[in-house]
């Protein structure tokens, strides 16, 4: 039989990695020859703005061809995984793990449960009731958190997707600081991409394929091509890899994004995009945070250029009044943390000033209430004041925050095709 077996909430803030964990229960299956990975795992991530992620909300899922009669023993294997590298002593990890057979019926249902996992917020009662309805094998431990994730693994149809290789620590080395050669990860950058992206960010001079949690991942590559990611995977330089395995993803598609025509109201804790026009201009405030608002369908919303979004909200901070835009980004707080923008229309903005006097070329001054202006000195008159654009420097397009600032969701603009776009790298 092929069975799909998903994991989530298996770490915490002080380490393991629900990718890691599930390479390890995939050795151990392939080791005691009781099932045989095909293809890819997946690495799933889910709505970004759930208050329980540990870091990024992914859960992991994977098929495994199992001899039939054999099931039981897959599930033994992975309790004996989770049991022994789980962060079960953490009162937020509750790992949850399911076994789904590829041609039951409730795939189906799993697939509109899992785009629900990714961009709504689902109680753990309803994945109770799918488990219970369709009596789906799973293993729950403590609150059993993890099943949501897990079932939405699993049930996820990918119309986009892309690749990352993860590449392991050894063991010995989990809560050391990794040691790596920075360079050689922007000659892996320079030569592979632009079908690998977000290895580094040039501008802001990060590595941004290393984590700094201490967890058991040493880099992760992304890409679109498998190829292109190995490439990198082999260029860069770091200590000792113990193990890497390479996921089909869903980052940086912008599938947790609800266009605005899907809904009637805006809710916190979903992602959005939405059209608006600006009415109150961007303003900072301590910490360097840039906010402005715009009138929508749904009425005005604040929208949020953080500090570590960088560069990007220099473009926001030219934002003026009937300005329109698009904007691409999670509701938290009631305010739209922006991801992506794509200015639709810079507003023509006139000023008016005193005219200029045709002898000298000075501004006239007021010749007194309602009569005018003069140039004293060449006695000329003027009775009206002149109109002026004011230049604008916003051009038209799509911006994005730097791969630094970047969400795993988020579709960096270069897999964006056939838009106008303004790429930070
Ligand atoms: P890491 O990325 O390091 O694997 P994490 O950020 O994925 O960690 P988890 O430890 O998996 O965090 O915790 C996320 C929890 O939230 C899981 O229990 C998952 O089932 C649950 N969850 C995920 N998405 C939703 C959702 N849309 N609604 C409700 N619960 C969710």
């Amino acid at each position: 039989m092929k069975l799909w077996i998903g994991i989530d909430d298996t770490d915490s803030r002080k380490g393991m990695c629900t990718t890691y964990l599930a390479t390890l229960m995939i050795e151990r299956l392939e080791k005691e020859r009781v099932g045989k990975l095909m293809g890819f795992p997946r690495l799933i991530r889910l709505n970004p703005t759930i208050p329980y992620k540990t870091r990024g909300n992914g859960a992991v899922s994977f098929l495994l061809e199992v001899d039939d009669g054999r099931r039981d023993e897959v599930i033994d294997i992975a309790r004996e995984i989770v049991e022994e590298y789980a962060e079960l002593e953490d009162e937020n990890t509750n790992p949850g793990v399911v076994f789904v057979d590829d041609e039951s019926e409730v795939m189906d249902y799993l697939s509109r449960f899992a785009l629900k996992v990714v961009r709504d917020v689902v109680s753990l009662d309803t994945a109770l009731f799918i488990i219970g309805k369709y009596m789906i094998p799973h293993l729950k431990f403590k609150k059993g958190r993890g099943l949501i994730g897990a079932l939405a693994s699993v049930g996820l149809e990918l119309p986009d997707r892309t690749i990352e290789v993860l590449a392991y620590r050894k063991p010995e080395r989990f809560g050391l600081p990794r040691e790596y050669d920075e360079e050689s990860f922007f000659d892996a950058d320079y030569e592979t991409y632009p079908l690998t992206w977000d290895t580094v960010d040039w501008m802001n001079e990060v590595v941004v394929a290393v984590p700094n949690s201490p967890d058991p991942v040493l880099f992760g590559i992304r890409g679109d091509d498998f190829n292109a990611v190995m490439k990198a995977f082999e260029m860069v330089k770091t200590e000792p890899i113990d193990k890497y395995m390479v996921f089909i993803t869903n980052q940086g598609t912008d599938m947790h994004l609800i266009h605005e025509s899907e809904v009637d109201k805006l809710e916190d804790f979903h992602s959005y995009i939405l059209k608006g026009v600006v009415t109150v201009e961007p303003y900072e405030i301590t910490g360097g945070h840039v906010f402005f608002h715009i009138e929508t369908k749904f009425g005005e919303v604040k929208c949020a250029a953080f500090e570590p979004t960088k560069q990007f909200r220099e473009v926001v901070r030219q934002l003026r009044e009937g300005d329109v835009v698009e904007v691409y980004g999670s509701m938290k707080k009631k305010t739209i943390n922006l991801e992506k923008i794509n200015i639709l229309e810079v507003a023509e903005i006139w000023v008016e000033e005193n005219p200029i006097c045709p002898i000298c070329g000075k501004r006239m001054e007021s010749a007194g209430r309602g009569k005018g202006f003069r140039c004293k000195r060449c006695k000329t008159k003027a009775f009206e004041k002149i109109r002026k654009k004011v230049e604008r420097y916003l051009d038209t397009g799509f911006y994005e925050v730097p791969p630094c600032a970047r969400r795993h969701l988020s579709k960096p603009l270069i897999r964006m095709k056939g838009v106008k776009r303004h790429i930070f790298r």
